[in-house]
């Protein structure tokens, strides 16, 4: 069973940005530059962000924080979005959400120019991946198809299931894996909570993409021998021996479906730190027009 280490290989990959942001400097290049915009003071948006703007410092990304008070009008982060819109020092920005329930979350995302949407939410971006257009594919899919290219796991003809059809995980990681490409061209089934006979599905996959949100959910018993499980769950569950009080639990039942596969992602350790990856890719990306 091979382990696939989401930890090692996004410390790689940041080596191979800061690389080549270096050289951007070197040549006399501008800088690329990631701003965040936070609202309110909610602890675990201002972990995430945090952990985004460490890893733009470790590789030589510009970031600029914008943290406005809870209070702040919905009229006011849209000027805010234009702004930055239209500020060429910027390459790209994130809103992080959750916003506070007075903002509306699609008005904010549909303000922001999809040439600088490096979270790959706006429709605009949705809307090329699904057509195979070059865009800014969020996140977490992207940090799932780097890992899948870099370890070099099949999936031409593969029978792959995705149990879970959110806008930020399954449903575009379904589309990618579908798609007419090097890390696509595989026959996907997409499951959700009203899917029936789930089980007889699994068990027939070679590849699971487990995004539910519900821990240990995939048991040994659902998953086929020789199975890659690409497990994206991540629930704070209650841990009175961790200096935090919780861990972090996935929705596969590692002990059990480990054994039986040919590749799984662990948890903490695998899909998580492709994410952040991914976002400093899309900045490079902006920073380059790649998707102008
Ligand atoms: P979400 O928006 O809550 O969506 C969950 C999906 O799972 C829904 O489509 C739901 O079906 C489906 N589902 C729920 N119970 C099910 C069941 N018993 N059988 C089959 N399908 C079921 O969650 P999300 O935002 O996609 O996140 C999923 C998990 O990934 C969470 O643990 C989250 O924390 C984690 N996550 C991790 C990262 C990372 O970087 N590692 C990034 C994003 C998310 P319906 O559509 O029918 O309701």
């Amino acid at each position: 069973m091979l382990l696939l280490d989401g930890k090692k290989l996004a410390d790689e990959i940041k080596l191979e940005i800061a690389r080549e942001v270096q050289q951007i400097k070197l040549a006399g290049g501008k800088v690329p530059h990631l701003a965040a915009v936070i609202v309110g003071n909610d602890g675990g948006s201002l972990t995430y962000v945090g952990h985004k703007v460490k890893a733009c410092e470790e590789v030589g990304i510009r970031s600029s924080l914008l943290q406005f008070d809870e209070t702040v009008t919905e009229e006011f982060i849209l000027k805010e979005i234009t702004k930055l819109n239209e500020n060429s020092d910027i390459d790209g920005f994130i809103v992080q959400l959750p916003l506070p329930k007075h903002i509306d979350p699609d008005k904010v995302l549909l303000r922001i120019d999809p040439k600088k949407d490096v979270d790959g939410f706006h429709p605009v971006n949705m809307g090329k991946v699904v057509l195979g257009l070059p865009a800014y594919i969020s996140a977490t899919p992207q940090g799932i198809i780097k890992l899948i290219e870099r370890y070099k796991i099949e999936t031409q003809g593969k029978h792959c299931v995705v149990v879970g059809r959110s806008n930020i995980v399954g449903r575009p990681i379904s589309i990618l894996l579908s798609s007419k490409s090097k890390t696509g061209n595989a026959t996907v089934t997409l499951c959700h909570s009203k899917t029936n006979n789930l089980k007889e599905l699994t068990l027939q996959a070679d590849i699971i993409i487990a995004a539910l949100g519900k821990p240990e959910f995939l048991t040994g018993d659902m998953v086929k021998e020789g199975a890659v499980v690409i497990d994206v769950g991540t629930t704070r569950v209650p841990d009175t021996t961790s200096k935090s009080g919780y861990r972090l639990k996935g929705d596969v039942k590692f002990d059990e479906v480990a054994p039986k596969c040919s590749a799984i992602t662990p948890v903490p350790g695998g899909v998580g730190p492709m994410t952040v990856i991914s976002l400093l890719l899309n900045t490079l990306k902006a920073s380059k027009h790649e998707v102008d």
